[in-house]
């Protein structure tokens, strides 16, 4: 059972030479084979490649054990399909891009090459990372492998449920609302949204350039801190990436929380549609915090109940944007028509699926003349109020705790008739990106009939991924969550 392994326990397994990288790439693949056709997380995997790439990676290790400096060294992880790799398909979970083949490597995929790890495949997603249950996928929906008649979450629901599942030891995921939190959440695994600009964008193709970022989804908080620091730090590709020393994120793991100040938003108490036993769990996490010596206090975010409504203004004002570039020229499927606009016409309403279109019609009516103001100009300025809050807040605290999620995962199909209670899935997680801060998700109970995981969120100051790492360490380190396997694991 290699395959479930954390990146941790294989890498001292590895450097012990007890296994081979190629036997834990095989043990992903009996996995892969055993449950993914219930589960649908993988889009594509090619087995020849991965096998090759664990034999190069147990050739390096064979001259002189070098255990300690590469932690991912032959080690499987895959990555969400919106996250470029050279050679391998980029479908975006969009029909428009069904055949398109990445010409060259993301920033992050190049970095996972260097450090050694095997790029075991594609995981599905919502199309274009918009969404929250993977349903909205062009290839078919992920199923949760705690309850398949569930979603995994979204967009990222294929990573959240493959980690969940051992099909992988680890994965990637991308965040512009919640896409990497939420799914973690609904799939009992880890997942971490960096600061914006502490990890490269580029080749990561843009939902809302100003709200992405790529992040880790482990199941420990220590694996979560190993692919940080492979995947954060500085690349000029990526103007919006910020010039700063990468921390040494392991050191942080010391269990020891003791002095650290918690806060709690008060005005989340008031959310309506926050389920009874998430509510418990999250109260229960927090006085856990306690006895570990953390204190904790209320704080107010007085904004916070625009941030819904100020992000789906934004994130589809620059989807709209962004999205533009699939018209049939360069990318993808072209659908012919008499004259070019009717090609790019006809390619759009054939290659986008229902949610990507609301999303630009959404988008280009914000950003139009006479509306603009009323709408994009206005969010834009909330978005202000809102980043203005948390910095407030964090004069006083380290971090802010909230549920992840407002309910468990959700049956497939239950929210896909009605746009804004599938919203209402990300109220909990899209400050954090308006506010261009960090957060974390992390297991934290289940609920009882039926057993389904439940999230905790941390929220931290920008670039303090490692004082979430922390205090997310001493928790899950203290209690029993992140131990349990799911049915499909
Ligand atoms: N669920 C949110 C949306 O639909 C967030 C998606 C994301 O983070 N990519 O926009």
């Amino acid at each position: 059972m290699l395959n479930r392994l954390t990146i941790a326990d294989l890498a001292d397994r590895l450097a012990r030479r007890e296994v081979s990288s190629r036997d834990a790439v095989q043990a992903c693949l009996d996995q892969i084979q055993r449950v993914d056709g219930e589960l649908h997380a993988f889009l594509h995997c090619d087995a020849d490649a991965a096998l090759a790439q664990a034999d190069a990676a147990d050739a390096a290790r064979r001259p002189h054990a070098a255990p300690a400096g590469r932690p991912l060294l032959g080690v499987p992880v895959a990555l969400k399909d919106v996250i470029a790799v050279r050679g391998q398909p980029l479908t975006c979970g969009s029909r428009i891009l069904e055949h398109f083949i990445a010409p060259y490597d993301a920033t992050v995929a190049a970095r996972l090459k260097a450090a050694g790890a095997i790029l075991l495949g594609r995981l599905n997603m919502d199309e274009f990372a918009m969404g929250s249950s993977t349903e909205n996928s062009g290839f078919g929906v992920t199923r949760n492998p705690w309850d398949t008649s569930r979603v995994p979450g979204g967009s990222s629901g294929g990573s959240a449920a493959a980690v969940a599942a051992h099909e992988c030891i680890a994965a990637l995921g991308s965040d512009t609302g919640g896409s990497v939190r939420q799914p973690a959440a609904f799939c009992g695994v880890v997942g971490l949204k960096p600061t914006y600009g502490c990890v490269s964008r580029y080749g990561l193709v843009a939902f809302a350039s100003s709200l992405d970022q790529i992040g880790p989804i482990t199941k420990t908080v220590r694996d979560a801190a190993t692919l940080m620091q492979a995947i954060s730090g500085h690349d000029p590709l990526d103007s919006t990436s910020v010039p700063r020393p990468v921390p040494d994120y392991a050191a942080v793991l010391t269990g020891d929380v003791r002095g650290l100040k918690l806060g709690l938003p008060r005005e989340y108490a008031a959310v309506g549609g926050l389920d009874a036993e998430v509510r418990q769990a999250v109260d229960a996490a927090v006085k856990h915090f306690q006895s570990l010596g953390a204190e904790v206090v209320e704080v107010s975010l007085p904004h916070a109940e625009y941030a819904g409504a100020t992000y789906y203004i934004i994130a589809p004002a620059e989807a709209s944007a962004n999205l533009a570039r699939f018209d049939g020229v360069r990318y993808g499927l072209r659908v012919e028509g008499a004259d070019p606009l009717e090609m790019y016409s006809r390619t759009r309403g054939a290659g986008f699926g229902a949610e990507v279109k609301r999303r630009i019609l959404l988008g280009t009516y914000v950003l139009s003349s006479g509306y603009y103001d009323a709408y994009y100009l206005h969010a834009q300025k909330v978005r202000t109020l809102i980043r203005r809050d948390f910095l407030q807040a964090f004069e006083q605290v380290d971090a802010i705790v909230t549920p992840t999620a407002p309910t468990a995962a959700f049956k497939i199909g239950e929210k896909t008739s009605d746009p804004l209670q599938m919203y209402l899935a990300d109220i909990f997680t899209v400050s954090c990106n308006l506010a261009g801060i960090c957060g974390v998700s992390l297991p934290c109970g289940f609920t009882a009939n039926p057993k389904l995981p439940i999230g905790l969120q941390l929220l931290g100051k920008p670039f303090n991924e490692a004082t979430l790492l922390r205090l997310a360490h001493a928790y899950e380190q203290t209690t029993p969550w992140h131990r349990e396997i799911a049915p499909l694991g």
